[in-house]
């Protein structure tokens, strides 16, 4: 007799973008000669760039031809693609060894995965609001209860408010895995070195872990804050950190990612290099390597020519985040973010809900955002827009927004 894993009954996710697919469909039926523009959704929209293109035609040819084709590769990734990341990584001061990388098909499935190198009496702490993956992946592996009022029982919530600037401080009580995202989605916030140091000192005196998702890093431009947890003094000892190709060089699609257990993470029960080879065994188990195709696109991204094109991809995502941040500021709403990462989070004005906010924003400007409330519940209040788009499209929904919104 076969029954199924009842967990997945708990989730309360997934209820989010079908809500707000539902709402604006209703408003696209009412309204059929309105044009809808969506600033919704955290999705690259710009081409991948020539050297990138090039990387991944190349890809292409080594496989076309017998003396350069390979099959299965290396299980941790391709080696010259893992030094390629030790030098990046090195540029940030920080040294790491190739085989402390493990090359993935992107962050959110190690983000879910992760945790299944870790006991299921785990106690796991999580910002609140946050990407929903870290929730729901610890429910689904069965270490929560029932959820109440947007809340599982089991999990520790960290509220990410105005007051601590959405970068919250360590838990008061003792917990064992800790999931932290800088620059932030959905907040935009990013924490300070003092910010992240105070969670390694109490990971540290807690034998606690932090997985730390920094599919961000890379839109950071103030040179003052971290783009890797390791930039702080302790982490290697305490920390996992989760990226991706997927923001930085348009590779949503493409799918390619990294995580980085050091072995010299440690935790309760575990000796320098368990949790390494732990989560090398989960990988070759469960998992059979990126294309080779693709790590090649990786190895044009990681390039002089690849990252200085990136950088223009970020720019001019950023810019967009200028054009929404500065043309609300001007009708008085009060928003964060938008500067080292390509979300803005608003306040709804006269204390609107969340869901409020998307329906007078829909109906009243044709504009689809998403609810801050669908992250958590300290997100309720708040509303999240995406700088992924084309620069006409956004400065066309922020015209919108200035002409019709009424306030
Ligand atoms: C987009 C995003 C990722 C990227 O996931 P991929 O699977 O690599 O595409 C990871 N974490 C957060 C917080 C994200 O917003």
């Amino acid at each position: 007799m076969a029954t199924i894993n009842h967990h997945y009954g708990k989730l309360a996710a997934g209820y989010l973008f079908p809500e707000i697919a539902r709402r604006t469909r209703a408003f696209q039926e009412a309204n059929p000669g309105a044009e809808v523009m969506r600033l919704g959704i955290g999705n690259t929209t710009e081409p991948l760039t020539p050297t990138i293109v090039r990387g991944l035609q190349c890809g292409v040819e080594k496989l076309a031809n017998a003396a350069t084709y390979t099959g299965y590769g290396d299980e941790q990734g391709n080696q010259d693609l893992r030094e390629a990341l030790v030098a990046r990584y090195s540029r940030y001061g920080v040294t790491l060894e190739a085989d402390e990388f493990f090359v993935s098909d992107g962050a959110k499935p190690d983000s879910a995965n992760i945790q299944s190198i870790f006991a299921i009496d785990n106690i796991v702490a999580v910002q609140d609001p946050a990407y929903p993956v870290y929730v729901d992946s610890n429910v689904i592996a069965g270490r929560t209860g029932e959820a109440k009022d947007g809340q599982y029982d089991g999990l520790v919530y960290m509220p990410c408010t105005e007051e601590n600037g959405f970068i919250p401080a360590p838990p008061g009580e003792k917990v064992d895995l800790i999931y932290l995202c800088s620059p932030n989605n959905p907040t935009g916030a990013v924490a300070t070195h003092e910010q992240l140091k105070a969670f390694v000192d109490y990971a540290i005196k807690h034998k606690a872990v932090i997985v730390f998702d920094a599919a961000y890093a890379a839109f950071i431009s103030d040179p003052g804050l971290p783009r890797s947890i390791y930039e702080v003094e302790g982490a290697e000892r305490c920390a996992i950190e989760i990226n991706s190709f997927s923001k930085e060089a348009g590779f949503t699609g493409v799918r390619l990612g990294w995580t980085i257990v050091p072995k010299t993470t440690v935790c309760e029960g575990a000796r320098p290099g368990d949790l390494n080879k732990l989560w090398f065994r989960r990988q070759t188990t469960m998992f059979n390597g990126a294309s080779n195709i693709v790590q090649e696109g990786g190895l044009a991204v990681l390039s002089e020519a690849g990252q200085q094109e990136c950088n223009g991809l970020i720019g001019y995502y950023m810019r967009n985040a200028q054009t929404i941040k500065v043309g609300l500021e001007k009708l008085g709403i009060t928003t964060y973010g938008g500067t080292n990462a390509p979300y803005i989070w608003l306040k709804t004005p006269n204390g609107m809900s969340s869901w409020e906010f998307f329906d007078k924003l829909l109906n009243e400007a044709h504009v689809v955002g998403t609810p801050g409330s669908g992250f958590g519940p300290a997100g309720e209040g708040f509303f999240r827009l995406s700088a992924f788009g084309h620069a006409e499209d956004i400065e066309r929904a922020v015209r919108s927004i200035q002409e019709r919104l009424q306030l």
